[in-house]
């Protein structure tokens, strides 16, 4: 048994994508350009419409997943196939865009907060070509425990305190825990030795693996098989990530993340010429 300590605290910065949407990005930011099978995480959250309205609109995606967690508002996503599906307030989202496909997240409410992460997952080469794939969960499909010390975890993906998430057939083997901490309390939790773990601090702060991290700031934890996490005298909201690392090159481009240059070129030309409609 050994406790991972943390490695490194990412803080981010703020930005904007799609149409204007202003968001924290923990990662890629200059210094981080992923935490291998992780490729981005942006927390974004606003009660200003004007930062969230533009929404994403019709964008491609190739060779990874997309993970959206939302925990206020909603967002309308269709895409070129016809699908379509509402993610409400703590619902959640996970597309594997496998080979490829166009699709758009709009924010379906005019006012009001909106808050949320979106989270991309590396796919291994063997699995960059698959067809695309969604899962979407309402918030009562995604179950929650509350432990004697009245720690609340809803379980996104994965397997925490005998409560397993709804997420399945998936690369990587993750984990994705929502984590409500009251002040005082701690979770020693046993992980995959063989992950990669992040622990996002979204409200209050913490020490986790030995160090204290604040809000909107990310533990990547280092080797080892347990997680040890004690809430901060306002308690704290953590999202919890695992997921085995690839070890492949990456080669990213926008909305593509390949392993050679030679299939982000690819990746453009099936786009332009319509293949991924
Ligand atoms: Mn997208």
């Amino acid at each position: 048994m050994a406790i991972r300590e943390t490695r490194h605290i990412i803080k981010g910065q703020e930005t904007s994508d799609g149409a204007g949407v202003k968001m924290k990005r923990l990662f890629p930011v200059p210094g981080v350009t992923q935490v291998d099978p992780f490729l981005l995480f942006d927390e974004f959250g606003s009660d200003d419409p004007g930062a969230y309205i533009g929404g994403f609109p019709d964008h491609p995606h190739r060779g990874f997943e997309t993970v959206t967690y939302m925990l206020a508002g909603r967002m309308r996503h269709f895409d070129s196939r016809g699908n379509s599906g509402l993610l409400v307030s703590g619902g959640a989202q996970w597309m594997t865009a496998g080979r490829g496909l166009i699709h758009s997240e709009m924010p379906e409410q005019t006012d009001g907060l909106m808050r949320g992460f979106q989270i991309w997952i590396n796919l291994p080469a063997a699995e960059k070509m698959a067809a695309p794939r969604y899962q979407d969960y309402a918030p009562a499909e995604i179950p929650a425990t509350k432990l004697p010390n009245g720690i609340v975890l809803k379980v996104v993906a994965g397997t925490a305190e005998g409560i397993s998430g709804p997420v399945n057939g998936v690369s990587r083997q993750p984990l994705l825990v929502d984590a409500a901490l009251p002040a005082g309390t701690s979770w020693r939790h046993k992980v995959d030795a063989q992950a990669t773990v992040l622990a996002h601090v979204f409200e209050g702060s913490a020490e986790i693996g030995g160090r204290p991290v604040g809000a909107t700031q990310m533990a990547v934890l280092g080797e080892g098989d347990e997680i040890d996490i004690e809430a901060g005298p306002d308690g704290a909201r953590i999202l919890v990530l695992a997921a085995r690392p690839i070890g492949e090159p990456v080669v990213r481009a926008g909305p593509f993340v390949m392993n050679t240059r030679a299939e982000i070129e690819q990746a453009f030309k099936d786009y332009q010429s319509g293949q991924l409609a």
